[in-house]
């Protein structure tokens, strides 16, 4: 059974590269009836962020995307989950790392190491110097101060006066290393350029490398779906699996997604500037999407576009869609590149394909604080209105924007289309559509558009002589749907306090 995990450090909040990851994970699980595992990576209890675990479960809820399993309520854990491969916070899972760091010291696959961080920086400064870069491996080893330099006696002594160590796996000499990844295919790697990476610290605690195996491994992961900046760890995951004697998963890196320029990964910094949002979910200073505006079902859509193709020329995708299409072989290699407007786009179109009284439900609300009567906002009413304006909205919030003059006479008329359309003559005009409008009795789009145009043609006016000036008496503005349409919704009332008070 496919069983993917996603698996944060709780750093921060999530930047959406890290909603992608989990979406991708998600995707494959669904597509494969497996199970999506939601693992909390917080070995690391320096760089622990408060709240941060909660804000990725309410991300992946809010885009719709739940774990099967993982730590707090899961939503469908199944019975006897919890109990085979919980808990899912690495931090209370933490006695169980040590016997695996000590299987491979028994095996001699790792090894203790004593060296202090002086020492160290004192390397790689030497290093640098002459233009080299430092790495902690057989090139080195016997002249550093490690349990392969040292006799068992010195180790063994060093270790019973508790003087600080880490465990450091023994990355092996002269090997050409096969790896494969879905998405790139074959890669291979000389062991040579590998450094002896640390697995377990003296505080008891192992690093991301042993634990993300371990848990990987006895959680029964089969997949491990994740950001391409994991690439460079692959080799010595592979390692560690051959090591401990296990299968290993199968392993796809993601593309990375990169600036609006398409030079340098997508930072929360090119949100600032760019004044768009790179996190779901608001977050202190930083607005997120859902804050923004912004539909679930668009930024799902927009992030499944962020590294996968369809094969198509389809671009709207729903998560059930999704579900079905999604391939780890339609996943590209090269970087996405994040475009906002895009991203404005994917809502435009999921707004227009929400239903009116889901529109009118959040155009209301808004109507609310407009402080705009009960009876001017009702139901059916904000309906039509939704239905008239949406095609212009991106956002439900710029439906007052678009909309206010369906609930208020304008208070003020945009300057230059007043320049330009409003004549000696207009008033008089005005006066006699105002007629029309008083003695229409079935006061419907139709029944109005004919009596006006009838009237124009009959006088000889031109069309735009008319209705350029009689649109901004009634919206404020040259904007908005078809005038007849805007006439018949407001009433026969409204259209002529309006015309009134603007020729008076
Ligand atoms: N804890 C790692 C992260 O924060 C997980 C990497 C992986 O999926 O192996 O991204």
């Amino acid at each position: 059974k496919v069983r993917v995990r996603f698996a944060p450090s709780p750093t921060g909040p999530l930047h959406i590269g890290g909603v992608r990851t989990a979406l991708f994970n998600y995707l494959f699980a669904k597509k494969h009836g497996g199970d999506f595992v939601l693992r909390i990576e917080d070995t690391d209890q320096n760089r622990y962020v408060e709240g941060a675990e909660d804000y990725i479960i309410e991300a992946l809820n809010w885009c719709g995307i739940p774990f099967d399993e993982g730590p707090s309520t899961p939503l469908k854990t199944g019975p006897g989950k919890e109990k085979r491969f919980g808990p899912y916070r690495q931090s209370e899972r933490k006695d169980l790392y040590s016997q695996y760091a000590l299987e491979l010291l028994e095996k001699g696959h790792a090894y203790f190491a004593f060296d202090t961080s002086e020492r160290l920086d004192f390397h790689r400064k030497d290093h640098e110097a002459k233009g080299k870069t430092f790495i902690y491996n057989w090139h080195n080893r016997l002249k550093l101060d490690n349990s392969l330099s040292l006799s068992a006696e010195d180790t063994k002594s060093k270790l019973d006066s508790g003087e600080p160590y880490v465990i450091r796996f023994k990355s092996p000499q002269d090997e050409k290393l096969h790896l494969n990844d879905i998405i790139r295919g074959d890669i291979e790697i000389d062991t040579n350029v590998l450094d002896d990476k640390i697995l377990f610290k003296s505080d008891g605690m192992p690093t991301y490398h042993l634990a993300n195996i371990v848990d990987d491994h006895l959680m029964e992961i089969t997949h491990v779906i994740r950001g391409e900046e994991w690439l460079p760890s692959l080799a010595l995951h592979q390692l560690l699996y051959n090591a401990f004697g296990w299968d290993t998963p199968k392993f796809a890196h993601l593309p990375l997604i990169m600036k609006p320029t398409g030079k340098g990964k997508l930072s929360k910094r090119d949100g600032e500037k760019g004044g768009f949002p790179v996190f779901p979910l608001s977050w202190n200073e930083s607005e997120g999407y859902r804050e923004a505006g912004y539909f679930s079902e668009a930024v799902v859509n927009f992030l499944a576009m962020l590294g996968w193709n369809p094969g198509t020329e389809q671009e709207l995708f729903s998560l059930e869609d999704l579900v079905q299409e999604f391939s780890l072989e339609r996943v590209n290699k090269s970087g996405a590149r994040f475009d906002p407007e895009k991203t404005k786009w994917y809502n435009h179109q999921w707004l227009q394909l929400k239903s009116s009284a889901e529109l009118a439900e959040l155009f209301s609300s808004v109507l609310a604080e407009k402080e705009i009567s009960r009876e001017a906002r009702n139901d059916s009413y904000v309906e039509k209105v939704v239905g008239l304006i949406k095609e212009r909205a991106d956002f439900p919030s710029d439906f007052w924007e678009l909309g206010s003059y369906f609930f208020e006479a304008p208070t003020t008329y945009a300057e230059k289309p007043v320049k330009k359309q409003w004549k000696e003559d207009t008033p008089q005009i005005l006066h006699d559509v105002a007629k029309i409008i008083r003695n229409t009795s079935d006061f419907n789009s139709k029944n109005l558009e004919t009596k006006i145009k009838e009237w124009i043609s009959s006088n000889e006016l031109s069309f735009g002589k008319v209705m350029g000036p009689l649109r901004l008496v009634i919206v404020g503005d040259l904007k908005g749907p078809h005038l007849f349409d805007i006439l018949a919704m407001i009433g026969k009332e409204a259209c002529l306090v309006r015309i009134e008070n603007a020729i008076k």
